[in-house]
């Protein structure tokens, strides 16, 4: 219903509006979720699994030669030599220990025997190991280990309590039987430093997590998210994710945004190495795209909308003036000038005042076309309707009928006063010369005129002129007659 009450021009314009509205916004929408979703699968499936890859590849480099180092101290003759002799002076092995921690630039080099329990370093005796104290505890493993050594990540008590990753290998005699712990620690900050390279290139949180879900290890730049785990992260299944098996990475929601998160068990540090990355920036910056399409988009819109707009508004002024004009004289045309003349009508009926119609038509005028050329009868056509329209008022309408006929309708006017402005014109067309092609043609013009009757319609008020017309044709021309 109120569809109905607007504008074609308007609605078309609407719908036009509608359809690029929709059609910008869908084709926005579905490149965004396409690209959200590809991001998504290539952070999960690929960018933060090789992330975790090549962070592993990088501290298995990186424990090689320590490993190396540690090998070599438990199989060291003089090592054993020196505990099978009763480990006679300390100051022996605190230099034995010192050389090698210097000459490899270790963090810490050791060995604790196992008779005396002592904990021997570079800087002499550190303490005595003791099975019920925590820290100790680590030896005792050893001890009791099948395999010939274990990586460990653990606080190094002669290095003020820095996080240190320690090879601790079994010492054995020359019978196989266990003597001692030897080996040697060295620092995270290689590790660390591998941590901060990739958060600071790809904002992405790489840390350890231990088996109790405690954050163990973290870049040094970055601080860990949590100290435990959250309740919505469960440790991955150790026989399922070793370090060899790729993992997808999970989703979870932490401060109200997204992390991705990939997990791995790395064996030789019995640690897990989480690497997770935030997809909210990148999620922000496809947002803001999608913004700046979705304007570019209604600018686009408002253009091709206002193009629209002004080519319908030309092309409506373009058909209307050519359906009420005249091309030829620029006069309304018949059409135009029937609903001019039923306003005029019932206007004079209104206020009761008179009105007068005039009909002329040129004298002979095929004659002219015969004798000077069809365009010399378009211009005597010109030249009369400027002729007439010239002797009448502003308030006064003229048109084209036909051919070469006339109709003028005078407002407010009296059949006396129209017959006055009827000889006026005759008089002034047959005074005219109208020149074409160097040629001088002069035409005259025969008129009828007749007053609206009271209650008259216009079909015979037309009739009435039509004889008045004929008339006066009748009587010889050049002339004009009123209509009774
Ligand atoms: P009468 O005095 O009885 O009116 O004679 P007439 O020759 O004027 O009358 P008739 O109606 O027989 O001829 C009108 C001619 O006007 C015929 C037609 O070819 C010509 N005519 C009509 N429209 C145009 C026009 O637009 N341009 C030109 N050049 N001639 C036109
Ligand atoms: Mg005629
Ligand atoms: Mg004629």
């Amino acid at each position: 219903m109120l569809l109905k009450k607007i504008p074609k021009k308007k609605r078309l314009i609407i719908f036009i509006g509608v359809l690029l509205v929709l059609g910008f916004t869908a084709t926005s929408l579905i490149s965004y979720f396409a690209a959200a979703g590809t991001l998504r699968i290539e952070m999960t499936e690929d960018i933060l699994p090789l992330t975790s890859d090549n962070i592993y590849s990088e501290i298995q480099k990186d424990l090689v030669r320590p490993a190396f180092i540690a090998s070599m101290m438990a199989s060291d003759t003089f090592l054993r030599d020196w505990v099978l002799n009763g480990e006679k002076e300390s100051k022996q092995i605190t230099k034995y220990l010192a050389e090698i921690k210097e000459k490899y630039g270790l963090v810490s080099s050791f060995f604790v025997s196992e008779s005396t329990r002592t904990y021997y370093y570079a800087g002499g005796k550190l303490k005595t190991v003791n099975p019920t104290d925590s820290r100790d505890r680590w030896y005792f493993r050893v001890r009791n280990m099948e395999h010939p050594y274990e990586i460990n990540v653990d606080s190094d008590m002669a290095d003020r309590d820095k996080l240190t990753i320690f090879i601790n290998y079994r010492v054995v005699d020359y019978n196989g039987n266990y003597i001692g712990a030897t080996g040697c620690g060295l620092t995270v900050t290689t590790v660390q430093a591998l941590l901060d390279s990739y958060a600071d290139r790809y904002q992405r949180t790489i840390y350890f997590v231990n088996k109790q879900g405690q954050v163990t290890l973290t870049g040094t730049n970055t601080p860990p998210p949590f100290t435990t785990i959250p309740k919505n992260i469960s440790l991955p299944d150790n026989a399922q994710n070793t370090a060899r098996s790729k993992t997808k990475a999970i989703s979870y929601t932490r401060n109200e945004e997204t992390y991705l998160l990939n997990t791995r068990f790395i064996p030789q540090l019995g640690l897990y190495l989480f690497v997770e990355q935030s997809i909210q920036r990148q999620i922000r910056q496809m947002r803001r795209i999608l913004l700046n399409n979705l304007a570019v988009s209604i600018v686009i819109s408002v253009l091709v909308l206002f193009a629209i707009s002004s080519t319908i508004t030309l092309y409506q002024t373009k058909l209307e003036s050519m359906a009420t004009t005249d091309k030829l004289t620029q006069l309304l045309n018949r059409h135009a000038f029937e609903i001019l003349f039923d306003q005029a009508v019932q206007e004079a009926e209104r206020v009761k005042r008179p009105i007068t119609a005039i009909l002329f038509d040129i004298d002979e005028f095929k004659k002219i076309n015969d004798r000077h050329g069809h365009p010399a009868g378009d211009a005597v056509l010109v030249s009369v309707a400027a002729t007439a329209a010239e002797a009448i008022r502003k308030s006064d309408g003229i048109c084209r009928w036909g051919g070469e006929e006339f109709l003028l309708l005078l407002k407010d006017c009296s059949l006396e006063q129209g017959e006055l402005l009827a000889e006026k014109i005759r008089q002034s067309v047959a005074e005219t010369i109208i020149y074409y092609d160097g040629k001088a043609i002069q035409v005259e013009v025969s008129l009828g005129i007749a007053e609206l009757r009271k209650g008259e319609n216009q079909e015979n008020l037309l009739h009435r002129i039509d004889q008045a017309l004929y008339l006066a044709k009748e009587k010889g021309r050049n002339r004009f007659e009123s209509a009774l």
